[in-house]
């Protein structure tokens, strides 16, 4: 029996839910955010799951080469642009699309001479106030990307802060604000993640930008589970020992969890080194063939302990699901205080990865 700590990624269930958001956004195009490693899944296999897509976005150049590497040869937008001046040569050679921000990317693009022109996404600040220029700037920087040489075409592009909350204005502010913005300019536009392609039509425009639906998470505040997406990741570990515990002992680290009774107490084999969080508290559920059992005890880097009074058949060597089917990402995150994109970001490279393909759409 090795150590099972195992991430199955479902190729078909990424198929799957990119199909769905092309359904839900017939008339826009699909920029599939793989970022963050393909959100910690394997940057070349979700992208090649994701082939279908119109392209791609990534958060660096070194992302952006490996997928040129691979033979990918989609649109590939940078969510943050270039962070230095000497990056610009390597976005003309691999036809890397740009997204500016910040004044400070414009001299160097137009100091610059490149092989060829960019393509470039001006993103527009309409509230999230993170990357962007304001609103009332856009004309003008508009105009100074349209005279520079090494611009070839011009996108615009905002990001929308509170599009999980399906009843939350700010949304409708930041599409007014952003219409607004590049009124009367020439050019299409992208303002949907996952939230707004799902839930804000009248955000999709001419390209959406969907990256957690495409993993199988809903994205929303209110509702973990997203019954039109399948999950995409299965994290498993297995039972590695059982034991009949007395009432009020004490399970690991710091003895925070006493046993209410004599009951069955199972040891897990994953833990923190694997990326499973440390923080997740007593009463986090995990699958065990297919039925809830709650952690019991604090995380420790290699192993986890389990309540087994809902498992009284379980053995040594049953697997343990931290998450897939039947246990949303997105419930392990709340119980944790965070939200499933991170989660599925920390898992290590101590968890072996297993791609299997059910065929068809999913
Ligand atoms: C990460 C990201 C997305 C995708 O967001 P999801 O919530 O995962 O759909 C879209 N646009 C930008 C600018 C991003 O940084």
């Amino acid at each position: 029996m090795t150590r099972l700590a195992r991430a199955t990624v479902d190729l078909s269930a990424l198929r799957y839910n990119l199909e769905v958001a092309r359904q839900l956004a017939p008339s826009a195009r699909i920029v599939a955010v793989v970022k963050g490693d393909g959100y910690g899944h394997g940057l070349l296999q979700v992208a090649a799951a994701l082939k279908q897509a119109d392209a791609f976005a990534v958060s660096c150049v070194d992302e952006a080469s490996r997928l040129r590497a691979a033979g990918f040869r989609h649109r590939i937008l940078l969510l943050a642009g270039y962070f230095e001046a000497d990056e610009l040569p390597v976005f003309a050679e691999y036809s890397l699309d740009p997204v500016i921000h910040a004044e400070w990317q414009l001299a160097p693009l137009e100091r610059a001479t490149l092989q060829r022109p960019l393509d470039i996404w001006l993103k527009v600040d309409t509230g999230m106030h993170r990357l962007g220029f304001p609103a009332e700037r856009v004309p003008e920087i508009y105009r100074r990307l349209r005279s520079t040489a090494s611009v070839a075409s011009i996108r615009f592009m905002t990001h929308l802060a509170r599009a999980d909350d399906r009843r939350d204005p700010m949304t409708e502010v930041q599409l007014d604000a952003f219409a607004a913005a590049c009124r009367s300019l020439p050019g299409e536009r992208t303002i949907a993640n996952s939230a707004a392609t799902l839930a804000w039509p009248q955000a999709h425009a001419q390209w959406v930008r969907p990256g957690i639906m495409l993993y199988g998470c809903s994205p929303f505040i209110d509702g973990l589970e997203c019954p039109w997406l399948q999950p995409v990741q299965t994290l498993e570990a297995r039972l590695v020992a059982i034991h009949q515990r007395r009432p009020g002992e004490r399970i690991g680290y710091g003895g925070i969890y006493a046993c209410p009774e004599a009951m069955p107490v199972g040891v897990v084999s994953i833990g923190y080194g694997d990326g499973y969080p440390r923080h997740a508290p007593s009463g986090t559920p995990l699958l065990l063939a297919g039925r809830e059992v709650m952690l019991v005890g604090r995380v420790s880097m290699d192993m986890l302990s389990i309540d087994l009074r809902s498992a009284p058949n379980a053995r040594v060597g049953d697997a343990v699901v931290l998450w897939g089917e039947g246990l949303p990402v997105g419930r392990v995150a709340e119980c944790c205080g965070t939200i499933a994109y991170e989660l599925l970001c920390k898992i290590t490279s101590r968890v072996q990865f297993r791609y299997v393909d059910r065929g068809g759409m999913g």
